[in-house]
């Protein structure tokens, strides 16, 4: 059996990115990877958000060595371990104590999807109240709970009427929708004759990164604040993806100066992708009793480890004016796309290094990707008819290999946009 049939004849159908980039990965750092051909791709998907510092950091991954050859602990459920007693401290001292967040940290299942469960059964079993407020076009992740919150009528194909218990709002910029639709909603929910159940939780994706790179702006979100606090509701904000600065700060809501209740972190918290998960808990809220959520991975070390080291870098100065450099390198580009094709692009979308392009016709946003990959740019698509290519770079991309992959993705969109909208192609 040769080797790339392997996947076909022994792996589930279920495989997604590996149709569309069939190659054989094989070494990667920074934001290359390498194929078992020796190509060079260029990473402009990072892991969906979980590769936010890049490939193999040099720093993390000598500490990882280190540990190892120290026959540090491996997994220690939720037992007291060195590797974890120092993330805790380091995560107070350099993300909450300056942002003067009271938070509490569990360490929940290492998925998003996990982490967000917690989320919905801590706000439910708080209240004592069933009810949960999710966004159209939001993403939660895939286990039961985590997928009622979820919009996606693909990801939620085969359990239709069993996500159950959610009221689905939309979520600003919705078909024209903002704070009156929060505000009529607040009217109904507070009304005794509005027949909405009384409210446990508000979740919300302070930027939507599977919906397609929506942006909710600072005065929906304090209002959306204020609106759980009214209702009785915890305020939980899913930072799973637009978390660890990918926005620009580490946590996408900071801008908008809210405190909320809840705040779901995963993907890039390891700094490089190891599975980990954290829970951030406002103390009033952790009403826990002892191993009421529990699970046997809260306690990976060697992602404690990494993720100790990746808080370094994650809060130095230096990283985070960096993020604003490729960010402005990155908007730039944009706004270059949207006025160099405004037949095929309608609009750029997101916010830091979590931007893309909505293109007028899905199929043309899958050409690109497509025609993307095969100029050895690792790409995607988002937003709910996939219309959005979506740029992920790592957020130390070099500054060089950044350009010459946003050359390569304008050199994509010139060739395949061109012909299907009867432009000359420069
Ligand atoms: N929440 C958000 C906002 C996400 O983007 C994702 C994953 N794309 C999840 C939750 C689920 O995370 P996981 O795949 O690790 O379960």
């Amino acid at each position: 059996m040769d080797q790339m049939s392997n996947f076909d004849d022994l792996e589930s159908q279920v495989r997604y990115y590996c149709r569309q980039t069939p190659n054989m990965f094989v070494t990667a750092r920074g934001a290359s990877v390498w194929d078992a051909q020796g190509n060079e791709f260029t990473d402009f998907l990072s892991g969906c958000g979980s590769l936010n510092l890049g490939h193999n950091p040099p720093g993390i991954k000598a500490a990882l060595i280190r540990y190892l050859e120290a026959d540090g602990i491996g997994n220690a459920l939720d037992f007291h371990t060195a590797a974890k007693c120092k993330f805790i401290q380091c995560f107070h001292d350099h993300v909450l104590a300056p942002r003067k967040l009271p938070h509490l940290m569990q360490f929940t299942g290492p998925t998003g999807a996990n982490c967000v469960e917690a989320a919905i059964k801590l706000s439910r079993k708080h209240t004592g109240r069933r009810t949960i407020v999710a966004f159209t076009n939001a993403f939660h992740g895939m286990s039961m709970g985590a997928l009622s919150a979820t919009g996606s009528r693909k990801a939620r194909r085969g359990l239709e009427g069993h996500l159950d218990g959610i009221v689905r709002l939309p979520f600003e910029g919705y078909r024209e929708a903002g704070i009156g639709e929060l505000e009529r909603f607040a009217a109904m929910a507070s009304d005794p004759s509005g027949g909405i159940d009384p409210i446990a939780a508000i979740i919300v994706e302070a930027v939507q990164g599977e919906g397609g790179l929506n942006v909710a702006s600072d005065a929906w979100l304090q209002r959306l604040r204020r609106i759980a606090t009214d209702l009785g509701a915890l305020l939980i904000v899913d930072d799973v993806q637009a978390g660890c600065a990918r926005t620009g700060r580490f946590f996408s809501f900071e801008r908008s100066g809210i405190v909320p209740d809840l705040v779901c972190l995963s993907k890039s918290i390891s700094g490089m992708g190891l599975p980990m998960a954290l829970l951030l808990v406002a103390p009033k809220f952790d009403t826990w009793i002892p191993g009421e959520h529990s699970g046997t991975f809260r306690g990976n070390s060697l992602a404690f480890v990494a993720a100790t080291k990746a808080v370094g870098h994650f809060t130095d100065p230096d990283f985070v004016s960096g993020i604003s450099i490729r960010s402005a390198i990155l908007d730039r580009w944009l706004l270059e796309m949207v006025s160099a094709f405004p037949q095929a692009i309608d609009r750029h979308k997101g916010i830091g290094m979590m931007a893309g392009l909505e293109f007028k016709d899905p199929t043309c946003a899958a050409a690109v990707a497509a025609g993307a990959r095969e100029r050895r740019l690792l790409i995607e698509t988002c937003g709910p008819d996939d219309q959005v290519i979506k740029v992920f770079a790592p957020l130390n991309i070099d500054v060089v290999q950044f350009a010459d992959g946003l050359r390569r993705l304008h050199a994509t969109i010139e060739t395949v946009c061109a012909p299907r909208i009867g432009m000359k192609a420069a």
